[in-house]
């Protein structure tokens, strides 16, 4: 098991220092205000879209559950490993189908309200509702565990990897989808880019092989970037071939002329 993992802050723009305060209005003003709701669907369509292009940049940069988990719960967080339990991709189906069901059920028992004016608040409240399970839990195993348990099995997370993987499978992405690169051999080993992603990630492996850190669960966060001393790290596309696995083209020397030889 990785550990130990470092506290180091993950919040390097306005809206990941402040998009916990949306989480808030609508888990907990949505209650009075059942309508706040309804601009959760406009999230799950924007998350969906974005990761065909960018994989999972939404969870690292956008999302208002992300920040809420980063701003403010890592100062209280044990920071502890993710149990592998919630990493074990039956659970992750099971989650996500449980959560799919519940959503569709409730919504299809709305139907004999269309047309009324309670209909849009009833909708509304779903959502409110969900968005507030997802706040008390997704906190609760931030503080216990670490920051981003609850990403580790996440709905939207489910919604997206599948997106990256039609992204990828499809090359729809191949100019979209940026991933961590070191600069060649300038890596130390130093392991502190790996003991401080909040996806509990190793990204270090990689790049003391020289390569791209292309792994599908990269929330694409830049903690890695900003907390490597060395200032190796920035996002490039990904490149067809590896540094370590350029091919080295196979030249015989004595199918070169003599007088290109001696010229060179
Ligand atoms: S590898 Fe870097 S960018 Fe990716 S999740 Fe970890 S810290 Fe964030
Ligand atoms: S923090 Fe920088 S130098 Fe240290 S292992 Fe990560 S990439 Fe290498």
């Amino acid at each position: 098991m990785k550990q130990p993992f470092i506290k180091k802050n993950r919040t390097f723009t306005l809206l990941r220092k402040y998009a916990w305060i949306y989480t808030i209005v609508v888990a907990f003003g949505g209650l009075w205000f059942p309508k706040l709701g309804l601009t959760v669907p406009l999230i799950i369509l924007g998350l969906t879209l974005s990761s065909l292009f960018m994989g999972k940049y939404w969870c690292g940069n956008i999302c208002a559950h992300g920040s809420l988990f980063d701003a403010l719960l890592l100062p209280l967080s044990k920071n502890k490993a993710f149990p592998q339990i919630l990493k074990n991709p039956y659970f992750i189906g099971f989650v996500f189908l449980f959560f799919g069901f519940n959503l569709s059920r409730r919504m299809l028992a709305l139907q004999d309200f269309w047309g009324r004016a309670s209909f849009w608040d009833q909708l509304g409240m779903i959502f409110v509702g969900t968005y507030l399970v997802v706040t008390v839990l997704g906190s609760l195993l931030g503080v216990f565990f670490a920051p981003r348990t609850w990403c580790t099995f996440c709905p939207m997370g489910t919604i997206q990897r599948v997106m990256h993987f039609l992204g990828e499978k499809t090359g729809i992405n191949k100019n979209t989808n940026q991933v961590v690169t070191p600069k060649v051999d300038k890596c130390k080993a130093c392991g502190l880019c790996s003991k401080a992603c909040p996806a509990q990630l190793s990204p270090h492996e990689a790049f003391t092989e020289g390569k791209q850190f292309t792994h599908p669960e990269c929330i694409k966060c830049s903690t890695c970037v900003y907390t490597c001393p060395t200032k190796i790290l920035s996002y490039d596309k990904v490149l067809k071939y590896q540094p370590a696995e350029i091919p080295i083209p196979q030249i015989d020397i004595e199918e070169i002329p003599q007088k290109e030889r001696k010229a060179s």
